[in-house]
């Protein structure tokens, strides 16, 4: 929603002067109907140049038109209205009203709904709706854009539903702006199919069109999409402004299309657009998530200004690249410019503590965080923790921790705990874990896959056969996991074990190659405690050595130009037996390979991995 610019005090000026000269000519013929004309004009200055809340000239004002009998005309009540619509007292814009003779026009009630949504008061606005229609008055253009807005700021689907029909049946959405307000009313309810549904059938669009369209769909999380009505925006000549450019840049983020991203940050560049906050904020986002984060650090370090958010992108990023000790310095800078951190800069610093293994920071982060920020941990800064605590040895701290967690159980929480016991071999804590995940999501595979794994590296072999048999009784679902890479414009997707890509012959070659190779040179052994196929051991190892994330490093290594960093992007955890095996493959191929998983980044090279071996 735009606003227009507030108009400077010296219209409110020249406004009043002009008032005040027509009330000294008092006897002239036409004095009340230039008084008409001039009113409103000096009460919409008032309204827009005094951001305080004293309403002083717009008294005076109204005063005048008080005892100039001037009330009857809807004008000079539309000015009063929305002059008062705009003050904390919106009160006062339903006396104007009520006191006026019932007017036929409903400008007056169109200045009471814009004001009380734009003051956020969505749920007058719809009682207003409601009243003037009671009233016998036909809502027009003007009426059903802050209706509307209101409807979808109150998650209210069925009013929003019901507005769409009305003005499907008064044509009314012949009006750009109204199509444009049903699209962001239906975006921001998350009704993306509906909103694409007004926008085709749209005779003529404009870039408030488009873009709402495009934030709609990225902040649903359909970021293809979302990128999709970008390029059409493109095709079409409509240049994108800088909210579209912020959606974009989110959207790139979210299906890691770097390349894009760096085309859409140029073309912000040019434009000037990445002088707005939230634009820069993108682009410190879309770099850290698609893992380029010296080139966040690059935009962030060339912000003029920079608010919570802006440190909090580069805080999660450089946790989440393995960067711990930085995100730790960058959190010590925000604190020094006097800027606050929130719930989400937590979850970052102390995802940065447990990765780094800094306990005592670690510590020290979570109890200033309800001591001095009174922010109450929820369950993902309880997970870190638990993370940081369990990784280091100290898993009775953990799970002590757990046992004063207020926010209840959470299933996150105690996955945590049974990582880090796996991790220690601990099994009677990792029962324990798993009993309280299996309570919680019964239907969740991982935590019998993460109990199995724990039984069979303390091999316990009838445990982790009774564990696949409670897995497939209880119908637990594993979600499929997958990888891809992106090759040029195209993103190519791999299954573990799948033989639908055109190239499939060669990959599998590649991934023999790989596999020889590392075995080799760096004495690679096949960890199978990893696999979860009931087979024999050649069988399991093969089952390994068929991951997707593995195929698709693979057809990286067959595509990609030689100096080119091979990024694969994987929907869930990498495990252990293929994190050993890119990292080695990283060495003997002498590449570097950038793997995010479901956790975070795994920047390898020469056999090193950047989150220190915790994934
Ligand atoms: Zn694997
Ligand atoms: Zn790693």
């Amino acid at each position: 929603m735009r606003h227009r610019p507030a108009t400077a005090s010296s219209d409110l000026a020249a406004a009043f002067d002009r008032v005040r000269h027509i009330l000294r000519g008092g006897a002239a013929p036409d004095h009340h109907l230039h008084l008409h004309s001039a009113l409103p004009a000096a009460l919409s200055a008032a309204s827009y140049s005094s951001p305080d809340p004293s309403p002083s000239p717009g008294l005076q004002l109204h005063a005048l038109a008080l005892r100039a009998g001037l009330l009857s005309s809807p004008f000079v009540t539309t000015s009063l209205v929305s002059l008062y619509a705009r003050r904390p007292d919106p009160a006062a814009a339903r006396g104007v009203l009520d006191s006026a003779p019932a007017p036929r026009d409903p400008a007056p009630w169109n200045a009471l709904l814009a004001g009380l949504s734009r003051r956020g008061l969505f749920p007058d606005a719809l009682d207003a709706f409601v009243e003037m229609r009671q009233r016998g008055l036909v809502p027009d253009e003007f009426t059903l854009p802050p209706a509307l807005n209101s409807a979808a700021l109150l998650s209210n689907s069925p009013t929003a539903r019901s507005l769409h029909s009305l003005i499907l049946r008064s044509g009314l959405q012949s009006h750009l702006h109204v199509s444009n307000a049903l699209i962001d009313a239906y975006a921001k309810l998350g009704a993306v199919t509906c909103a694409h549904k007004v926008f085709d059938h749209m005779p003529h669009r404009d870039v408030v069109t488009w873009t709402s369209l495009l934030t709609g769909l990225a902040r649903s999380g359909s970021h293809d999409s979302a990128l999709g009505v970008y390029y059409g925006m493109l095709r079409t000549g409509v240049e994108p402004d800088e909210f579209a450019t912020a959606a974009v840049l989110s959207s790139c983020a979210g299906s890691t299309a770097l390349d894009l991203g760096r085309q859409v940050h140029s073309a912000a560049v040019r434009t000037g657009f990445d002088s707005f906050l939230s634009v820069a904020n993108s682009l410190v986002s879309m770099y850290a998530k698609t893992g380029s984060i010296d080139d966040a650090r690059t935009v962030f370090d060339a912000m003029r200004r920079r608010c919570p958010i802006t440190w909090t992108a580069l805080i999660v990023g450089y946790a989440q690249n393995g960067r711990g000790r930085d995100s730790l310095a960058v959190y010590e800078d925000m604190i020094r410019t006097g800027c606050r951190p929130d719930y989400v800069t937590f979850i970052g610093l102390l995802f940065a503590c447990s990765h780094a293994g800094l306990v005592g920071a670690g510590r020290a982060h979570f109890d200033s965080m309800e001591r001095v920020y009174r922010i109450t941990p929820g369950p993902d800064h309880y997970a870190c923790m638990v993370d940081l605590l369990g990784r280091s040895g100290r898993l009775e701290e953990a799970a002590e921790l757990l046992s004063r967690m207020r926010t209840g159980p959470d299933p996150t929480v105690w996955k945590a705990l049974l990582g880090a016991c796996r991790v220690h071999r601990n099994v009677e804590l990792g029962e324990r874990a798993a009993e309280m995940v299996f309570r919680l999501d019964p239907t969740d595979a991982v935590p019998y896959v993460m109990l199995s794994n724990l039984y069979s590296r303390a091999r316990r072999w009838g445990d982790v056969a009774r564990i696949r048999g409670l897995l497939r009784a209880r119908g637990a679902i594993k979600e499929p996991g997958y990888s891809w890479v992106g090759v040029g414009p195209a993103t190519h997707v791999f299954r573990a074990g799948e033989r639908g890509h055109e190239r499939t012959a060669e990959i599998y070659r590649r991934v023999e190659e790989m596999m020889g190779r590392i075995r080799e040179e760096e004495g690679y052994v096949a960890d199978t405690d990893w696999a979860l196929q009931d087979e024999d051991a050649a069988g399991r190892e093969r089952g390994l050595a068929h991951h997707s994330e593995r195929l698709a490093v693979a057809f990286g290594l067959l595509e990609l130009p030689r100096g080119a960093p091979i990024r694969v992007y994987k929907n869930l955890r990498v495990c252990g037996d293929c994190h050993v095996a890119i990292k080695l493959v990283a060495k003997v191929y002498a590449r570097v390979i950038v793997l995010r998983d479901a956790n975070c980044f795994h920047h390898m090279r020469d056999g090193v991995c950047s989150c220190g071996e915790y994934w």
